[in-house]
């Protein structure tokens, strides 16, 4: 396999091929060897796993997981790229590349071997970040983690908790169903194009169970959905307004037998605590 991950690589394979950097796709491509190295090796993928790398691109990141991996398919949705794929991961034969757009695919097509180990390891186009990460976690596919780059910003919404700004309907997804672990920063000038944005390497450990017990998670998630949506209003008429069976009494008496003021904002929440308002006023 030939060297990659160089600026110098990067720019000679982009004019040999005469591509097109699509913005749309979300297209900047890793030009560090260290990051590379360090997204890999936080992954920890063992020779029994299979990975999965959404939006391989030129293929840079695609050889190493290779070297590591059982099997890698990767999953790219520029037929553009296609050829220059083919080109730089020639004779390798632990790879499969399907182009596709991942949020369109149907995952149990990749998911069938109920004896592998499936790890999700990509450097995201940073305009699917959320509605990929919530697919691969809400779907429960049997997948053990996920180590992804992404926006820093994203990044630090995923780990938040209560009371601060970041906190929302999209870290305690990710809380519920993994242990996400912030692995490092990246500067903008590890990558080609340069992005606008700084980024961050995160792992989300899946959780099987999810991290806390609760009757029903879909009633849990519509809790929270509907107070974030109103995150000026207080729980209580966040709650009134977006779940319409629940009435301002039962979600009252539900905030008092929780020992919570009735003048609480949802941001306040624990997971813990969602949980248990969940149980409390589901049928
Ligand atoms: N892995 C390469 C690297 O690190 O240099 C490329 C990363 S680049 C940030 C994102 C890649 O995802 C691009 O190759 C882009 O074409 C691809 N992509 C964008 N949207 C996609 C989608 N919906 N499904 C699959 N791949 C997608």
């Amino acid at each position: 396999m030939q060297r990659m991950g160089t600026p110098s690589e990067t720019l000679y394979l982009i004019k040999k091929h005469d591509f097109t950097i699509q913005k749309r796709y979300g297209q900047n491509f890793l030009i560090d060897e260290n990051v590379l190295r360090m997204i890999v090796d936080a992954a920890e993928i063992s020779e029994a796993d299979h990975v999965i790398e959404i939006g391989p691109g030129l293929g840079t990141m695609t050889g190493l997981l290779c070297e590591r991996a059982a099997q890698v398919t990767a999953v790219e949705i520029d037929r553009e790229l296609i050829p220059i794929l083919k080109e730089t991961l020639v004779g390798i034969p632990n790879v499969e590349i399907i182009n596709e757009d991942i949020l369109k695919l149907d995952l149990n097509r990749i998911l069938e071997d109920s004896a592998a180990k499936y790890k999700v390891v990509a450097n995201l186009p940073y305009y699917i970040t959320t509605p990929i990460i919530l697919k691969l976690l809400e779907e429960k596919y049997p997948i053990e983690s996920i180590t992804v780059m992404i926006q820093k910003e994203v990044a630090e919404r995923m780990q938040a908790g209560p009371g601060t700004r970041d906190y929302g309907a999209l870290s305690l997804a990710v809380q519920y169903y993994s242990r996400p672990v912030i692995v490092t920063t990246v500067s903008q000038n590890c990558f080609y194009p340069r992005p606008k944005v700084d980024s961050t390497v995160i792992r989300l450990e899946i959780e099987k169970e999810g991290s806390v017990a609760v009757k029903d998670e879909r009633f849990m998630f519509r809790l929270i959905r509907a107070s974030f949506n109103q995150r000026r209003k207080t729980l209580v008429n966040g709650l009134t307004h977006g779940i319409p069976e629940l009435t301002r009494e039962q979600i009252e008496e539900a905030l008092r037998a929780m020992e919570l003021p009735l003048t609480v904002r949802g941001e306040a929440l624990t997971l813990a605590e969602f949980a248990a308002l969940s149980d409390l006023l589901h049928k």
